[in-house]
């Protein structure tokens, strides 16, 4: 949602505005993902770093501003998995940039503890003539706990003008002497016309030309008001197909047809069928869908749902649940998709 160098989300903004004025040294940031955490995380170092912040945050012209934009800030620590700092584009470590060159491991999911040990040597090392250090670690989650014990030291008693910036999606699953070193900021949600607005200044091509807004409200309620979510799926996919796939995806599954999921992961094929599931039950039970709308939905032929009818579809999201746990190791991603559109049909269709 826009790097150091572009604006921040309109959401973001507000929020910076107010964590800038706080004096603590560890900052937590803590809400789901797809709200742009990583971009109001990386905001506030720049602005703790800038060399001429305002009260809204970086002046995003010094050398400081710039050097965090290059990725070269010699006062900035990043410590993340090393998928996220490769698709990132953040610089590993020489050595371990060689090890995923010459193809001896795949990069790390989680944060190594040999990079935590780097972040505490490097908030011991002299500056390099700031007078400020940070050190950002995204997704605080994905440190086990020797990685985090190894941090945690540093956290209680930094050294000199060290300042900590964690983001999470599960801050529940830290350990709770991380939790307590931290001043913690709870994400807030963006009104969904807003992210809307957002979304669709995002989408413009290069003369300036944007999405259609009712694709793209499709696609923001697909991403359940997640605007960075609905971000993604944009570069991926054009807005209209997208849409339209997603609009056409329910009643798809009730015929059984496999097709409507072509193109998607195993992951994302779930995801989308959970929230299905989810829409499905909200509509039975007289509530309204959250990630479909109601026209798109099929119909159940009977008026009133039955017990029947919410017990398969109870038992069918637990089934998604355990599926979403295996789903990024499919033995065969083809034949999981067929295996989960005609458990869809058989959910969808009982009443
Ligand atoms: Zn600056």
């Amino acid at each position: 949602m826009s790097g150091p160098e572009g604006r921040l989300a309109p959401w973001l903004g507000t929020q910076l505005s107010g964590l800038l004025a706080r004096r603590s040294h560890a900052l937590l940031i803590s809400g789901p993902s797809g709200l742009g955490q990583y971009e109001l995380a990386l905001a506030l170092a720049t602005a703790w770093l800038c060399q001429s912040p305002t009260e809204q945050g970086a002046c995003g012209h010094c050398s400081s501003c710039h050097a965090v934009s290059v990725r070269t800030h010699p006062d900035l620590c990043v410590l993340m998995p090393e998928v996220l700092s490769l698709a990132l584009q953040w610089p590993l470590d020489e050595r371990v940039q060689d090890e995923l060159d010459s193809k001896k491991r795949k990069p790390s999911k989680d944060i190594k503890v040999e990079a935590a040990r780097e972040a505490v040597a490097f908030t011991q090392m002299t500056r390099s003539g700031g007078d400020t250090k940070v050190v950002l670690v995204y997704p605080a989650e994905r440190m086990n706990s020797i990685t985090a014990n190894t941090l945690l030291k540093t956290l209680e008693e930094p050294v000199g003008q060290v300042r900590f910036i964690l983001a999470s999606e599960a801050a529940d699953q830290l350990l709770p002497t991380i939790r307590s070193r931290c001043q913690t900021h709870e994400l807030a949600w963006p009104q969904f016309d807003e992210a809307l607005a957002w979304l669709e200044d995002q989408s413009r091509d290069d003369r300036g030309r944007a999405a259609d807004p009712q694709d793209l409200r499709v696609l923001l309620s697909a991403a359940g008001g997640r605007p960075a979510d609905a971000l993604a799926r944009l570069r991926e996919a054009d807005a209209k197909q997208a849409a339209s796939q997603w609009r056409a995806l329910p009643k798809a599954m009730a015929r059984g047809d496999v097709a409507a999921l072509s193109g998607w992961s195993p992951a994302q094929a779930i995801d989308a069928l959970q929230k299905l599931c989810h829409d499905v039950w909200v509509l039975r039970v007289g509530g309204t869908p959250r990630f479909f709308q109601a026209q798109d939905l099929p119909a159940g032929r009977a008026a009133v749902a039955s017990k029947t009818s919410l017990y398969a579809l109870g038992s069918w999201s637990r089934e998604l649940a355990v599926s979403a746990r295996s789903a990024e190791h499919p033995f065969n991603s083809g034949l999981m998709l067929e295996a989960l559109t005609s458990r869809a049909r058989q959910a969808l269709l009982t009443d």
